[in-house]
């Protein structure tokens, strides 16, 4: 089956190509609103990774045996997808890692020791995920350093003005999401990364939202460092990419040490390795590349910008479903947004809408989605969270709708 946005947007079409979406939930079939979290694979990403496995798996790197070759050859190519996919300039910038959060603690312990000494500021905002926010907690801690909160207004953005206001000589790294996992936000991240720029600090971007739903280039965006995770883009778990401007990544010292990161290894001295080698110490997550570049050939056939017009659709639509729907509340309306929307249901709560709606079929996340300052903001303990992906259509929606009334009537609501 050729696949391009006319297929994939098919949903009968779609439950061809993902196999776990061929399935029923509760005696319904399977409606997945899930993919904040973890999309679902489809069958050319886990087909790339057992033919990998099956004919050319070995390990990466100083083999001269077939397989190993293979192996690294397949490693680098998907390294040089995952470039072109994001728009790096070369794929020296690209450091394979397990995912958003390996990559941030990455990027804070070595660039942020570097940067940041004591007095100084590091800014993240107030609806980070919580591996935007406790690296960089840790590295404030180590160094004296301030964590500073850019605020968020009502609407759930972000309080540019406060921002700006913030922004000092004192400010070295400036820590954003691109989108918010709960509120669905899209950041301003070329004007936030201008402003932050013109002080001096670094920029250093949260992709794991948008990778999968925007069409990102990382210079475009004009930031610094940019990391996201292959398992929310259609690619396995375990996985994930952080890109870099290659003077930083120069310029930064080794994180982890071990074989691969080194050039030499001498008791009087041990040379690091060249770029992206030095950040990846130990035998990687070879079938996972494999995985990844597999998934980006998927999104890339369909197109990233047909999925940002589509998943746009889907999501004004199950905001206005929601939003007409009696006991229902919306959190927050941000003014642009990708694929996430979070709401309440009065007097249920979110746990037990979780698991009606599971045994209805649909698939949601509830919880504080490791969000715990927005829940904070907004005063509730949890939210349930609908996340769209390509293979959700507008009958997902009204899956979703249905649900919600079985759990209304069930608790009487
Ligand atoms: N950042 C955001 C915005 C996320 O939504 C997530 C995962 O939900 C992460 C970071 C962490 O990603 P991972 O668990 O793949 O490291």
């Amino acid at each position: 089956m050729t696949l391009d946005a006319k297929t994939a947007f098919d949903a009968l079409r779609m439950r061809e190509i993902v196999p776990a979406l061929r399935q029923e939930i509760g005696g319904h079939p399977l409606v997945y609103l899930d993919n904040a979290a973890s999309t679902l694979r489809p069958q050319q990403v886990l087909d790339a990774q057992n033919a990998f496995e099956e004919s050319s798996y070995s390990n990466v790197h100083r083999g001269v045996h077939t397989l190993s070759q293979r192996a690294t050859q397949a490693f680098e190519d998907a390294r040089e997808t995952v470039a072109r996919f994001i728009g790096a300039t070369s794929s020296n910038e690209i450091v394979f890692v397990r995912g958003t959060t390996e990559a941030l603690n990455l990027v804070a312990q070595t660039h942020g020791r570097q940067a940041v000494s004591e007095g100084d500021q590091v800014m993240v905002s107030e609806m980070e995920h919580h591996s935007n926010i406790v690296p960089w907690q840790m590295l404030c801690s180590e160094t004296g350093a301030q964590l500073v909160k850019i605020p968020l207004t009502e609407s759930g953005d972000l309080d540019l003005d406060v921002y700006h206001e913030a922004l000092s000589e004192r400010t070295k790294i400036v820590a954003i999401s691109h989108v918010s996992n709960v509120l669905g936000t899209k950041n301003p991240i070329e004007e936030m990364a201008q402003s932050a720029r013109s002080v001096g600090a670094t920029v250093v971007v949260d992709g794991a939202q948008s990778a999968p739903h925007l069409g990102v280039d990382v210079e475009a965006l004009g930031c610094d460092f940019y990391a996201f995770s292959a398992h929310k883009l259609y690619g396995p778990s375990g996985m994930g990419a952080l890109w870099g401007k290659q003077d930083l990544l120069e310029a930064m010292p080794p994180w982890q040490g071990g074989g691969s990161m080194i050039r030499s290894v001498s008791f009087s001295g041990t040379e690091w390795n060249e770029l992206p080698y030095k950040f990846e110490a130990g035998t990687p997550n070879i079938t996972g590349a494999v995985g990844m570049a597999a998934a980006i050939d998927f999104l890339e056939a369909i197109g990233l910008e047909p999925i940002a017009a589509r998943e746009a659709e889907l999501l004004e639509a199950a905001r206005s479903a929601l939003l007409a729907e009696s006991s229902v509340q919306v959190l927050g309306d941000p003014k642009q947004r990708a694929s996430v929307v979070s709401f309440l249901i009065d007097g249920i709560h979110a746990h037990d809408v979780g698991q009606v709606l599971d045994q209805e079929g649909v698939a949601v996340r509830v919880g504080h989605h490791c969000a715990q300052p927005i829940m904070e903001f907004y005063g509730v303990a949890s939210t349930s969270r609908a996340s769209f992906g390509v293979y959700n259509d507008a009958s997902d929606i009204d899956r979703l709708i249905d649900a919600i009334r079985t759990a209304k009537s069930f608790f009487a609501v």
